[in-house]
C-alpha cells in the first residue's frame, strides 16, 4: 500500500512537472508569436492587411492593438455590406524610432470603404519607458518661447518646400498649420538627425503630395530643448573653441542703447583699428561681414566675435539679391555661412542684404533675420569722420540701428566719435541680438527690422 501511494504521488509530481514545462513552452512560443501583429485577409469582399511590430512595452503595444481591433472590426462590418464592384481596403502600417528612453510611433490606416477615395487615420504614440507615461512635444520642448521658436523654424522650412514644390500657399495657410500648438505637432520624432515634424497629407499640402516631413538639426534645436532632452552626445559645430565674451545684459536695462552695425568687412587693417576703440570704450557692435572677405581676414573676424561683438552675414560677394536664382541665392547664403562657421564656429543667424535689398521670396529662402537700419551714417558718400559722427549723434534715439561700413578708416574714427559723445549723454552700445533682447522683441523671418 504504502509502495503505490508513493507511486501515485511520483505520477501526480511528474505530471505537474510535464504541465509546467508544456506551460512555459507554450509561453515561450505565445511570447515569440507576439513580438509581431500581423494579418492578411483577402476575399471578394475587401482585402486587409495589418503589420505591426511591437515594442515589447505592453502598456503601448494592448493601446495599439486595442485601436488595431476596433477599427478592423468596424471596417470588416462595412464590408460584409459591400455590393459593390469595388473591393474595400484596409491597410494598418506603423513607424517606430527609438531615441533615449522614447520610443516614436507614427501609425497610419488607410481604408477604402466605398465612394471616392481613400480614407486615412494618422495617429501618434510617443511613450517614455522611463517615466511610464505618454508624451507630446510640450514634454521636450522647455517652455512657451522656445516652442514659438521651434513653430517659427518650421514656418520657414513649410515656406522654403512650397517654394521647392511651386505650391502656392497663402500666408494665413502657413501661419495656421505651423502655429504652436498640440495638433500641429502632433507627429514627431527625434533621431541622430535632430528632430522631424510629419505633416499628415492636407494638414500643409494635398493630398497628392503625401505627407511632409521636415526635420531640423540638433544644432537648431538642442538650445530649445528640456535638460533630460537634449542631446548629450551633440558636439556644437564650434569646432574652434572661441568662447566669446559674455556679459550680463540686466545692467543694461532702462538705459538708452544702439546698435552699431558695420558690413562689408572685415578688414584687417581698419577693423583692427574699431575693435581696439570698442574695447576701450566698452562698446559692442555687430558686424555683417562678406563670406568672400573672410578667409584673409580671419583673426580679426575671431578677434570681433571673441570680444562678444555678434558676427551676421552680408551675403559671400555682395549682389543684389532679388537678382539672382535660386542658386545663385543659395550659393550667397549657404557658403558665407559655411565659411563663418569655419571662421568662428557658429553659423549666423542674422543677415543684411546687400543695399538693404530683399522681399518675401529671398527671406524664405534664407532662415535668418533681416536686419537693416534706421539711421545712416552715409560714411561711403562723405569719408569724413566729423560728418558722420555728426550724421549718428543727430539722429540717434533709444533703440536705434546706425549703419558703417568698417573698410574706411574715416567710418572708423567716425564712429568712435560718435560713440565716445554718446557715452556721455547716457547711450550703451550693444549688439543686435542683446537689443532684441533688451526690447524683448523675438526675432522672426517675415520681418525686416530697421529699429527696436
Ligand atoms: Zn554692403
Amino acid at each position: 500500500m504504502r509502495k503505490r501511494r508513493l507511486n501515485k504521488k511520483g505520477k501526480i509530481l511528474l505530471l505537474i512537472i510535464i504541465f509546467i514545462i508544456t506551460l512555459i513552452v507554450l509561453l515561450f512560443i505565445f511570447r515569440n508569436d507576439n513580438s509581431l501583429f500581423n494579418q492578411i485577409i483577402n476575399n471578394n469582399k475587401y482585402s486587409l492587411n495589418i503589420y505591426y511590430e511591437k515594442t515589447g512595452i505592453n502598456d503601448l503595444d494592448k493601446l495599439i492593438k486595442d485601436k488595431i481591433i476596433k477599427e478592423k472590426n468596424e471596417f470588416i462590418k462595412l464590408s460584409k455590406q459591400n455590393d459593390s464592384d469595388n473591393k474595400f481596403d484596409f491597410i494598418f502600417d506603423a513607424q517606430m524610432q527609438k531615441y533615449n528612453d522614447c520610443y516614436f510611433i507614427h501609425s497610419v490606416i488607410q481604408k477604402y470603404v466605398g465612394g471616392a477615395h481613400y480614407e486615412r487615420i494618422d495617429k501618434s504614440y510617443i511613450y517614455s519607458k522611463k517615466h511610464k507615461k505618454y508624451l507630446t512635444i510640450n514634454d521636450f520642448i522647455e517652455g512657451e518661447e522656445n516652442m514659438q521658436k521651434l513653430s517659427l523654424m518650421i514656418k520657414h522650412k513649410i515656406y522654403g518646400i512650397s517654394y521647392d514644390k511651386d505650391i502656392e500657399l497663402t500666408k494665413e495657410e502657413i501661419e495656421n498649420s505651423t502655429a504652436p500648438n498640440l495638433e500641429n505637432y502632433e507627429h514627431f520624432y527625434f533621431n541622430d538627425e535632430g528632430i522631424t515634424i510629419i505633416f499628415v497629407p492636407m494638414h500643409v499640402f494635398g493630398w497628392s503630395e503625401g505627407e511632409t516631413k521636415v526635420t531640423l538639426s540638433w544644432n537648431d534645436i538642442n538650445d530649445l530643448l528640456k535638460k533630460e532632452y537634449k542631446n548629450m552626445n551633440y558636439i556644437s559645430d564650434n569646432k574652434t573653441n572661441i568662447t566669446p565674451k559674455t556679459r550680463d545684459i540686466n545692467t543694461l536695462k532702462g538705459k538708452k542703447v544702439i546698435a552699431f552695425t558695420f558690413d562689408d568687412g572685415p578688414n584687417n587693417s581698419t577693423t583692427t583699428i574699431l575693435l581696439d576703440g570698442l574695447k576701450k570704450l566698452d562698446a559692442r557692435a555687430t558686424f555683417f561681414v562678406l563670406g568672400s572677405r573672410v578667409s584673409y581676414n580671419e583673426k580679426v573676424l575671431q578677434r570681433a566675435y571673441e570680444e562678444g561683438n555678434e558676427i551676421g552675414s552680408h551675403t559671400y560677394s555682395h549682389k543684389n539679391l532679388l537678382k539672382l536664382s535660386n542658386d545663385e541665392l543659395k550659393y550667397e547664403i549657404e557658403n558665407t555661412n559655411k565659411t563663418i562657421q569655419e571662421a568662428i564656429g557658429i553659423i549666423p543667424k542674422l543677415i543684411r542684404p546687400p543695399y538693404g535689398n530683399i522681399n518675401a521670396k529671398v527671406k524664405q529662402a534664407t532662415m535668418m533675420h533681416t536686419i537693416c537700419w534706421n539711421i545712416d551714417s552715409n560714411d561711403w558718400r562723405t569719408r569724413n569722420r566729423n560728418k558722420i559722427k555728426d550724421e549718428i549723434v543727430n539722429h540717434a534715439y533709444d533703440g536705434a540701428i546706425v549703419l558703417l561700413h568698417d573698410i574706411y578708416e574715416e567710418s572708423v574714427y567716425g564712429a568712435l566719435l560718435a560713440i565716445k559723445e554718446l557715452k556721455n549723454r547716457g547711450y550703451e552700445f550693444v549688439t543686435i541680438s542683446e537689443m532684441s533682447e533688451l526690447k524683448g522683441t523675438m526675432l522672426d523671418y517675415d520681418t525686416t527690422y530697421f529699429g527696436f
